[in-house]
């Protein structure tokens, strides 16, 4: 992919305030600190056009960017901060619901895990909804450059026994060593090729008046997502303690250290 333009145009709550046109989209999205900002700004050659976070978790928008003239890079709010106020929590999941399920233009989701830590409940609701609403996603897992080959091989097979998938489902990235950018701009490529292989409407031979240009189909109302919750349920109890241990520990390490991408 060649970037020739980035640029953010809004962000956005609530439907209404969404960017009118009908430009295919991408989204991103992921835990708070995933490494969301890292992966856009890295695929997108751009050092800071999405904003690392400095306060994990606080901001609650949807935010859209244009990129080309072409598409849209979609980043969605950052959840599972331990402290955001329930508040803003409980805004997440409807927030999320609406947006995956109405936006029509949108082609595909990037599903952004942290390679040292089990997922979340909300990267199996995110993952279940995609389901749901026949979205396309695509898993990255991001940070590959803090553990070995070993580990992440360990790690991996935690992920894809928590989220039901398999290797292939996998695409491994690092911001740092910029491994797996081109392999995910071929997937993100491929679903706006799909966007833009819709069949062209012929034109009728005489018609007396120019037909009215047609609306959008609304997608219909989603049925409740009910089973990243209860594979949560199932699966909650099982790992967890070591990885997560792991990558809080050394989470506080990087902390004090410098940011690699800003
Ligand atoms: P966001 O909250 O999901 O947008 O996460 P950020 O992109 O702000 O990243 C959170 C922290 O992880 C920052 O300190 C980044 O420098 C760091 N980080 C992000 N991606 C990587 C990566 O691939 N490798 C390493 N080593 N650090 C990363």
């Amino acid at each position: 992919m060649i970037i020739k333009s980035t640029e953010f145009i809004k962000s956005a709550t609530k439907p209404a305030h969404y960017p009118e046109g009908d430009l295919p989209e991408i989204a991103f999205a992921g835990r708070s600190n995933v490494g969301k900002s890292s992966l856009v700004n890295v695929l997108v050659n751009r050092k800071n056009l999405v904003r690392t976070s400095s306060t994990p978790g606080r901001t609650q928008l949807i935010n859209f960017f244009q990129v080309n003239n072409d598409f849209m890079l979609v980043d969605l709010p950052g959840y599972g901060y331990a402290k955001v106020p329930l508040a803003v929590k409980k805004d997440w999941r409807p927030m999320m619901e609406t947006y995956l399920s109405k936006r029509w233009n949108l082609r595909g989701v990037v599903l952004i895990l942290d390679i040292r830590r089990v997922p979340v409940e909300e990267d199996l609701q995110m993952l279940a909804w995609l389901r749901a609403f026949s979205i396309a996603p695509i898993i990255v897992v991001t940070k590959c450059d803090k553990l070995s080959k070993n580990e992440r091989a360990k790690q991996s097979a935690i992920i894809m026994a928590r989220m039901g998938l398999e290797k292939k489902d996998l695409n491994f990235f690092s911001a740092l060593s910029k491994e797996g950018k081109d392999g995910i701009w071929a997937r993100i490529d491929a679903l706006l090729a799909q966007a833009s292989a819709l069949p062209e409407i012929e034109e009728p031979a005489e018609a007396a008046e120019p037909a009215e240009a047609t609306e959008p189909t609304e997608p219909t109302e989603p049925t409740e997502a009910t089973e990243a919750t209860e594979a949560t349920e199932a699966a909650e109890a099982a790992e967890a303690a070591e990885a997560t241990e792991a990558a809080d520990q050394s989470d506080k390490e990087a902390e004090s250290s410098p940011r690699v991408i800003d």
